[in-house]
């Protein structure tokens, strides 16, 4: 399907979300994602013009896709993308992918993302706000090496000010390289980070998303947590 390139917005370093509106109505679960196809790539790229992107953006939010994406000079996808006029046209495929949440399953949520593996988690935490979910309680903690690149940082923060059942934890692993005083956690996602802030909400669901390595060093903090396997979910962000 034809999807127009309507908007770029800045989320925090490098990285930004890109809107399009799709030609016709289109419907996704929070978590899914597309394939996007760009027209021509001004600067070359070896896997060339498609990526897929989770959609950052709650089904609630109306009928724009939206991806979030760090762009990185080796990329000529994500350059190109970066520099592409409002109102061209790309073209999407989807929505794919069973990453989804149901509001039907009971239970909490235990959110761990890492880096740009927050998109689908945003989605996660906007559906249930806008669909008043406040019986299920969500806890995000998301881990990033500097402050400077923690996206949608504003929004999350006012979520986790606004809303008794979304709490938001940050930790940093690499504070030293940025110019903001940190005076968070510190630190990758770890047993002790999980233990503390997560082991209340029992017995919740553990999600984990974001690049492999990330995925699989959380996944073997929540063996040795002793969760079992049915109780989490994850998604590896490939290409990473
Ligand atoms: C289901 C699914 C959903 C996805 N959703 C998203 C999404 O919402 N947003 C998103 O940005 N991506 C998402 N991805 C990944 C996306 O599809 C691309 O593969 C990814 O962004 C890499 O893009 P690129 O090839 O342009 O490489 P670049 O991002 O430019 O990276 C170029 C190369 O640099 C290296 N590199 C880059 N970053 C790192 C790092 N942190 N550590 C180690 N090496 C690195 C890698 O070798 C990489 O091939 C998703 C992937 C899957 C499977």
């Amino acid at each position: 399907m034809k999807l127009k390139f309507i908007k770029k917005q800045k989320e925090a370093k490098d990285t930004a979300t890109f809107f399009f509106e799709p030609e016709k109505k289109v419907m996704w679960l929070p978590g899914q994602y597309f394939y996007f196809t760009l027209p021509e790539l001004k600067y070359p790229d070896s896997r060339g013009p498609t990526r897929h992107f989770t959609i950052s953006a709650s089904p609630t939010e109306g009928s724009t896709l939206r991806l979030t994406t760090r762009i990185r000079k080796d990329s000529g996808y994500k350059n190109t993308l970066n520099e592409m006029a409002i109102g061209t046209f790309i073209e999407g495929e989807g929505p794919n992918g069973t990453y989804i949440l149901d509001e039907n399953e009971e239970g909490n949520h235990i959110l761990l993302a890492g880096g740009i593996g927050i998109t689908p988690f945003r989605s996660f935490i906007k559906y249930n706000i806008d669909k008043k979910l406040s019986e299920t309680k969500i806890h995000l903690i998301y881990a990033n090496s500097t402050p400077e690149e923690i996206t949608f940082r504003e929004e999350l923060e006012s979520w986790d000010k606004t809303y008794e059942n979304i709490k938001i934890a940050f930790t940093i692993s690499r504070p030293e390289d940025s110019k903001e005083k940190w005076t968070g956690l510190t630190g990758r996602i770890d047993g002790d980070i999980i233990s503390r802030l997560a082991s209340h909400l029992s017995p919740p669901t553990y999600w984990v998303c974001g690049p492999p390595a990330m995925v699989e060093a959380t996944e073997k903090v929540l063996g040795s947590l002793k969760i079992t396997s049915d109780r989490v979910r994850s998604e590896k962000f490939t290409g990473y």
